[in-house]
């Protein structure tokens, strides 16, 4: 019966940066349907190992705050944004083409120092972004 379950390649303590600790169900469900079932499709097409960088896909509000951050990050999950995942691998110019072109990620953002690439679903169109010196520029 095993061999009959979908191909799995994550498990939800990845997708957690505050291990321990309530999740709420909404938050749940959007890292199953935005994020987790993406990345299946995605960690198939690559072939190679996909980790969620840092765990940085869900960070609560007060986690944010805690790192003196605003706690508006798409990663909060909060209200109606979808939320946001930041991504590595050993082949990021692989990783990061198949992101623009099979994964249905709105905003993609590379940062190409610190070696991750940020997806998230704000806007209404697909839009590509690399970090440089001189800040942000649409690739
Ligand atoms: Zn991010």
């Amino acid at each position: 019966m095993l061999e009959l379950l979908p191909i799995n390649y994550f498990s939800l303590e990845e997708f957690l940066i505050v291990a321990k600790g309530p999740v709420p169900n909404d938050v749940l469900n959007k890292i199953v349907r935005y994020h987790w079932l993406v990345l299946n499709d995605i960690r198939t097409k690559l072939g190679i190992p996909i980790r969620i960088s840092a765990n940085s896909c869900y960070r609560p509000r007060q986690y944010e705050i805690k790192q003196g951050r605003s706690g508006k990050s798409e990663h909060t999950f909060s209200d109606d944004s979808w939320g946001a995942v930041d991504l590595t691998c050993a082949d990021m110019n692989k990783l990061f083409n198949l992101l623009k072109s099979d994964s249905p990620y709105r905003r993609i953002c590379v940062y190409k120092e610190k070696n991750f690439v940020h997806c998230d679903y704000k806007g209404n169109e697909k839009k590509l972004f690399i970090n440089t010196p001189n800040g942000w520029k649409e690739m």
